[in-house]
């Protein structure tokens, strides 16, 4: 069973895709355990640590290490929800899905496969999770008397599912219960059973303990964070994944990567994410161009669903400026999650070249990148960036943002909104080099 932080509840943010709330840094700040998460923002810019600040850390603070959930994997494991559920004595599960999933066979499919259970859907989830959704989903919770919620889609569908899950025994409305809301409302009441089951391989939402919920109308995102969103159970089937089409995959598979990569080179302190990020990224680093070439590859997919869930619980330690990059390249013009990141992945390693020689050094010889066995720190981390652009170039990840192409295409004129919702977004705060806002605009210009 989680428990909060030993520091403060506060100090346990997590960093799901998409979230931007570093955790262990905050202890290091040593926030009291009752500030709340609002004046932790407000109040405490988190620091990069040097080595030797983190050095001191380690053996003079108390860390608290957490992994909670609960998961079934691999090929088939769908099959083992409804026996699950029924063991947890429910009868009238919630299914919650986007509008693209729903209409697909392979949904009517696992509808059939939750048998005697008396299953209720909920699909109306298009784009980006927002705050409608989730109210639409309550009410749908409510009006189906349901017992539980199964969360079934990609990152969004299972941010949904959360919010509906916290807002089926909840008041008010769900966006109050953002982190940073003025007048925050408190989780109080234990939320129904909670089944994540995804269908894609890169934000790992279904390990995370946050929802990222969009205002309708000002399309800021809003952060929802709490223990108490952590699923129950995540059924991690990969043959759910064998008919995304390649650029899906590609992109989503880069975003799982970017987790484990940014996790990694995050200066905080947690050996137990680090060996977890490692693992993930060469196990994303083999599988991610095969389950690209053939979506059918059982054993590509499998991996790239491991990895996907690797790198969210390792960025539970903390991300860094590739995802400050992203959050404002979505905000501003839309792009895809996945693929903001791996648009500017390369971008971003090589300002932090410098920084994290060492550990990027050491991501070329677990991505097994040429010239990353032998040579120099420098020499490797650049060989990682290499072994970079070239999987990017393998997989179809376009190089610049102005090849992102369509109504996604950005432009110079972006730069400057860009640069304000980067610099304004925390992740970059645990980035192994601090990035200042003329740092994001070289940054942003040199990916154009
Ligand atoms: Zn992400």
């Amino acid at each position: 069973m989680r428990r909060p932080c030993l520091r403060a509840a506060t100090a346990t943010l997590a960093t799901t895709c998409g979230d931007c709330l570093a955790r262990p840094s905050a202890c290091r700040a040593n926030i009291p355990h009752n500030r709340s998460r609002r004046a932790l923002r407000l109040d405490h810019p988190i620091p990069t640590l040097t080595s030797a600040a983190r050095a001191a850390t380690t053996l003079t603070s108390i860390h608290a290490f957490s992994f909670p959930t609960s998961i079934s994997f691999g090929p088939g494991a769908r099959r083992s929800i409804a026996p699950y559920l029924r063991e947890q004595r429910v009868a009238r599960p919630l299914v919650v899905t986007d509008r693209g999933l729903a209409a697909l066979p392979v949904f009517a499919g696992f509808l059939r496969e939750l048998g005697e259970l008396q299953a209720g859907v909920f699909s109306g989830i298009e784009g980006n999770p927002t705050r409608s959704q989730a109210m639409e989903g309550a009410s749908a919770f409510r009006t189906h008397r349901a017992d539980a919620v199964i969360g079934v889609g990609g990152g969004a569908a299972l941010d949904v599912a959360k919010a509906v899950a916290l807002m089926a025994v909840h008041e008010g409305d769900i966006l109050e219960y953002a982190w940073d809301h003025p007048a925050v409302r408190p989780i109080t009441a234990p939320l129904p059973c909670l089944v994540a089951v995804p269908t894609t391989s890169g934000t790992g939402s279904e390990v995370g303990r946050s929802a990222v919920i969009s205002d309708d109308v000002t399309h800021v995102k809003k952060i929802i964070f709490s223990p108490m969103l952590l699923a129950k159970a995540v059924f991690a089937d990969p043959e759910l994944t064998i008919d995304l089409p390649p650029a899906v995959t590609a992109a989503t598979g880069m975003d799982a990567l970017t987790h484990n990569v940014e996790s990694y080179l995050s200066p905080a302190y947690h050996p137990i994410c680090d060996g977890i990020a490692l693992e993930g990224a060469r196990i994303a680093a083999r599988a991610l161009p095969a389950a690209v070439r053939n979506g059918h590859d059982l054993a590509a997919r499998s991996d790239m669903m491991m990895a996907s869930m690797m790198g969210a619980i390792a960025f539970q330690k903390d991300l860094g400026a590739v995802h400050s990059c992203a959050h404002a390249l979505s905000t501003v013009a839309g792009l895809h999650h996945g693929l903001a990141n791996g648009i500017m992945i390369d971008h971003v390693m090589r300002f932090n070249l410098d920084a994290a020689a060492a550990k990027l050094a050491e991501l070329a010889r677990i991505v097994n990148a040429p010239g990353g066995a032998q040579g120099s720190d420098p020499a490797r981390a650049q060989a990682f960036i290499d072994w970079l652009v070239a999987l990017k170039r393998d997989i179809g990840v376009p190089g610049r943002l102005a090849q992102a192409g369509g109504a996604h295409c950005v432009s110079r004129a972006d730069v400057p909104r860009l640069v304000e919702i980067a610099t304004a977004d925390i992740c970059h705060r645990t980035n192994p080099r601090p990035c200042t806002a003329d740092d994001f605009r070289r940054l942003f210009e040199a990916a154009l």
